[in-house]
């Protein structure tokens, strides 16, 4: 026997009103379904891109299902002909072709007895961070409680104290928004990076003190949200948004640790492109001279500075509703910010762990260089 089950850590739709069974071996799953009508990316029929569910075969052989998400929408649906399975007792997630037409994608598949998860990214949820910080812990890492979000689940900050007493401070913040997991699975690249005994990792080591916030938005990420902490909660990467537990935690954090470089890391829906978000040029140079175009995975660089975003908004100053913590830092200490999008096509898990830690040493390096974080 077939189910489909929700309602766990992550779980979108959040309920089984959001999935219908046709027949014994096909279910219509509403994909991003809301159980209040939300705001932003979390409308009802909206344009959020959150798909995660589970199949749970209770039989005794394998079962052929066919699951269709249904994002009650055509927006942005032609960027989600894709997804991602783990296989009951699997610890990888591989990458799975959708059918798409009109606000469906038509995924087939054959399921082995047990619990196969099924999503339009890999999976990376409250549970899982808890697992990471944990394991630092017991592994003897300094980790903070920097407060708790709204729903009060727990924001940590991972710190590296570096080796040189003239270190810079180097923060890196993941998971604003809620179906981005890349930015979880670069955090665990830079971690095993920073932590792993290669030349590399040495000098950055000794040149920066580094601080590491995990999953900004544990609400959103544990209630199947797409961008927000919940239907009509906060955009944490909004300095100006609905006041929310997680925001102010990480805005303490950010002024206890006083980043002199700074990297937050998201993933866009965009199949081909990887987001190099910049406050001036040069810094996208300097990093992309460290960090080609990722052609093995068919992505090239799209770079965008503070100048560029100015010019395409018909803007002279950013205004302080699209300000974000890479603004934030640079106006109060004067901290290279850097944002990255990388999109999951194409990528696995560890793909991206590999991703973030080049992302964090052509920084790194590209900051030293440059002497743009010289005090
Ligand atoms: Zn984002």
């Amino acid at each position: 026997m077939l189910r489909i089950l929700t309602s766990f850590d992550g779980s979108s739709p959040r309920d089984d009103v959001g999935v219908h069974q046709v027949d014994e071996a096909k279910f219509v799953v509403l994909a991003n379904y809301r159980r209040q009508e939300g705001i932003e990316e979390e409308c009802l029929a909206g344009s959020g891109a959150r798909f995660s569910t589970r199949i749970q075969n209770s039989g005794e052989t394998a079962q052929k299902v066919t699951v269709v998400a249904d994002w009650q929408t055509e927006l942005y649906v032609q960027y989600r002909d894709l997804g991602f399975v783990r296989m009951p007792g699997e610890v990888d997630w591989r990458q799975i072709p959708g059918r798409h037409e009109k606000t469906q994608v038509t995924y087939e598949l054959t399921v082995p007895p047990g619990v196969t998860s099924l999503a339009l990214y890999p999976e990376y949820n409250y549970t899982d961070c808890c697992q990471f910080v944990e394991r630092h812990r017991s592994a003897g890492v300094d980790v903070q409680s920097i407060g708790k979000s709204q729903e009060g689940r727990d924001l940590w900050m991972l710190h590296l104290p570096a080796s040189n007493p003239q270190a810079k401070r180097f923060v890196v913040q993941a998971r604003d928004h809620a179906y981005e997991s890349a930015g979880s699975f670069c955090v665990e690249g830079i971690m095993d990076m920073l932590l792993s005994d290669d030349e590399k990792s040495r000098l950055l080591r000794r040149e920066y003190d580094v601080y590491v916030i995990p999953m900004a938005n544990p609400d959103g990420v544990h209630n199947g949200m797409s961008r927000l902490t919940s239907e009509r909660g906060a955009n944490l990467n909004r300095l100006i948004t609905r006041a929310d537990g997680a925001h102010l935690a990480i805005r303490n954090a950010l002024n206890y640790a006083r980043p002199d470089v700074y990297l937050n890391i998201h993933n866009w829906q965009i199949k081909d492109i990887d987001g190099l978000l910049v406050i001036e040029p040069a810094m996208a140079a300097a990093i992309m001279a460290r960090m080609p175009d990722d052609v093995a995975h068919g992505k090239k660089w799209y770079v965008e500075s503070r100048q560029d975003w100015l010019k395409s908004q018909k803007l002279t100053d950013v205004p302080e509703t699209s300000k974000s913590w890479k603004d934030y830092c640079l106006d109060h200490f004067g901290a290279i910010g850097v944002t990255v999008e990388f999109p999951w096509p194409g990528r696995t898990p560890a793909d991206m762990r590999l991703r973030g830690a080049s992302v964090f040493a052509a920084l790194g390096f590209a900051a030293l260089e440059t002497g743009a974080c010289r005090k």
